[in-house]
């Protein structure tokens, strides 16, 4: 099958690799008719982890079962399914506590990584690809409603669910002001979450004017980064936010979203750090009583209620969609997401 192969920074070409085939009984090959390209891809692409070369990329994909292993039991070939970028066993102590990124059968093993963060399932297969195996199908696939179409669809697979966790660890209530950092997909799909819970209003803060255009569609108040903390202060009588949300995945983001908190407000943060640590303004934190979230979304927890909202149409992430292009044409599409051309949001591929 054809498939993306990251080769080095800013080297990604589709080219021949193994066709993917079931390893254990509760495998399932899925057949890929959408894959979306993520910001956290571009950590791979523009050389901010070190990383082995070789492996295939993508870990945002939706299709069609072509076949499953004896120990399946709720998939049948044929199913069309949303499959999350973090496999989980759905019956361990953390799946059944809603908790299936830390999943004790899979250690936190990720679509599309390569031998770099295998977790304890082995290298899985990346999914700007033709097809791949899906450990644990049952509760790693999601059966689709036909009312979802794939380009939605891709949305379950990791951005959606990582933006409603950000705004779920937020702990919104109605009234509040919620300010995000970050206006890439993942900002945006917090953008749409935060309005799940009726804030007050949602400050977004990024420092491109097309992504600031794209939130403010979205309902927000888009700010420009320079900006953005006397406007938080100005619209909150000086307190600060209620709730931040950081979507970025870096330093100064990040700093910023925890200055522009109000006093006993929270800190939720979505965004994927390339970098191990970083400087925490501990002392101010502890002054301003902090709550501060972090982590790596319930993806699978969160799919049945936000295919649902797609479902009825009370969340349509498909605006956010720049581009959909034939899985030959990858690495344009790395391309384009990477030096913010075109004014790119989120890229699909076709296989
Ligand atoms: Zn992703
Ligand atoms: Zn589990």
């Amino acid at each position: 099958m054809k498939g993306t192969v990251f080769h080095g920074p800013h080297d990604v070409r589709v080219e021949r690799v193994d066709d993917p085939a079931l390893k254990t009984p509760t495998d399932a090959l899925v057949r890929i008719t959408r894959a979306g390209i993520c910001g956290s891809d571009l950590h791979f692409y523009e050389g901010a982890l070190p990383i082995v070369p070789g492996f295939v990329l993508g870990h945002e994909g939706v299709g069609v079962i072509e076949e499953v292993g004896a120990g399946v039991d709720r998939l049948k070939k044929g199913d069309r399914v949303v499959v999350s970028a973090v496999p989980a066993c759905g019956r361990c102590y953390f799946c059944r506590r809603g908790q299936p990124s830390q999943c004790a059968e899979t250690g936190s093993a990720t679509f599309g990584y390569g031998a770099n963060f295998a977790g304890k399932l082995g290298s899985l297969g990346g999914e700007q690809s033709e097809a791949v195996r899906v450990p644990m199908a049952d509760y790693t696939c999601y059966r689709l409603p036909d009312a979802i179409d794939d380009d939605a669809a891709v949305f379950l697979a990791d951005i959606l669910p990582t933006g409603f966790f950000g705004a779920l660890n937020g702990n919104i209530r109605p009234g509040d002001t919620v300010a995000i950092f970050g206006c890439g997909p993942v900002g945006l799909c917090a953008v749409m979450s935060a309005k799940l819970f009726g804030p007050a209003e949602v400050i977004a803060v990024d420092s491109i004017p097309y992504r600031l255009e794209a939130a403010r569609k979205l309902g927000a108040l888009a700010v420009d980064t320079e900006k953005a903390p006397q406007t938080i202060l100005d619209r909150t009588q000086g307190r600060g936010a209620d709730v931040t949300i950081e979507a970025v995945g870096n330093e100064s983001a990040l700093t910023a979203a925890i200055m522009a908190a109000r006093g006993g407000g929270t800190v939720s943060v979505i965004g994927v750090f390339g970098a191990p640590s970083f400087n925490f303004p501990i002392g101010y934190a502890f002054a301003r009583d902090l709550t501060f979230r972090i982590g790596l979304a319930n993806i699978n927890a969160h799919i049945p209620e936000l295919a649902r909202l797609m479902e009825t149409g009370a969340i349509d992430p498909r605006p956010l969609i720049s581009h959909v292009m034939p899985l030959g044409d990858a690495a344009k599409g790395y391309e384009i997401f990477s030096a913010r051309k075109d004014n790119v949001l989120k890229v699909l591929l076709k296989p």
